[in-house]
């Protein structure tokens, strides 16, 4: 067998957002180094650099070292084209549940035509549901159901364990069929799709609802091509022309 491409685990991000305890993130940091990932983002994190973060990671610092901190999640995945959220719970968000392994195979085979991501919450509230619905899917580490609340760095550990086994398991990974917007492209979709509904007075900006969470979960379902996702916003563009102009020939009758 031939030697697994370095440059997959290269590929795979792991995203902590709004960490409290910076032990966590050192720990999280060993994890990553033990198993071969390097690509650790913080997202708002309560204290960082700090000084237990660089005591758990051990020799794990220059992970530390090369971390990005972020303002929003949605900077964090700007540049992905599949991000996971770990969580062991919140179905209604994110409609696609993988055990870690599954999860495993569908971040190598998408880090093979760009960068991928694993999401991870906050120790006491976990992901929120505005986190949960930047992601494409969830992982669920299957647990005792009494007690399933992994350490945030167990949980780190287990799926880049996964991650590497699977990596180890198979050289060749099958090829993504088609080329996947990233995760900016994706928002600036979803912000064009709410100001054109808004237009089309089909979304009351004052009382939004669940609608945009909704449809989010319907993209999130599917991959989103960098084609598919150009055609989607021309369409939005042209049903805000002709809004525009019926709007305009009813002012002209009016008046
Ligand atoms: N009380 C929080 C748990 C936070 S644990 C909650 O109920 O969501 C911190 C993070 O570790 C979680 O946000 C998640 O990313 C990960 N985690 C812990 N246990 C997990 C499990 N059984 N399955 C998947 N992720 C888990």
């Amino acid at each position: 067998m031939t030697q697994p491409d370095s440059k997959l685990l290269a590929h795979i991000r792991i995203v902590l957002t709004r960490t409290s305890h910076p032990g966590n993130i050192g720990a999280a940091a060993r994890a990553m180094k033990t198993m071969g990932l390097s690509d650790l983002v913080l997202v708002e994190p309560a204290i960082f650099p700090n000084s237990q973060a660089d005591a758990m990671a051990s020799g794990a610092t220059d992970l530390l070292a090369q971390a990005r901190v972020c303002a929003t999640l949605a900077e964090a995945l700007a540049d992905t084209t599949l991000a996971l959220g770990v969580s062991a719970r919140r179905r209604d968000i994110v409609s696609e549940v993988l055990t870690p392994p599954e999860a495993a195979g569908r971040l190598l085979t998408e880090a093979q035509a760009g960068r991928v991501a694993l999401v991870f919450g906050n120790e006491t509230s976990g992901l929120s549901n505005e986190e949960l619905s930047l992601c494409q899917g969830l992982v669920t580490i299957a647990a005792n159901p009494d007690y399933s609340s992994l350490n945030l760095a167990a949980a780190v550990q287990v799926l880049s364990y996964e991650i590497r086994q699977a990596w180890l398991g198979h050289a060749a990974w099958p090829q993504p069929e088609m080329d996947a917007a990233v995760g900016e492209e994706v928002e600036r979709f979803y912000g064009h799709l709410e100001t054109a509904l808004a237009d089309l007075e089909f979304l009351n900006p004052g009382s939004p609802g669940k609608l945009m969470l909704k449809l989010r979960r319907l993209f999130a379902r599917t991959r989103l091509a960098k084609e598919e996702v150009n055609i989607l916003r021309g369409i939005l563009t042209a049903a805000q022309e002709a809004k525009q102009s019926a709007n305009r020939a009813r002012n002209r009758d009016a008046e």
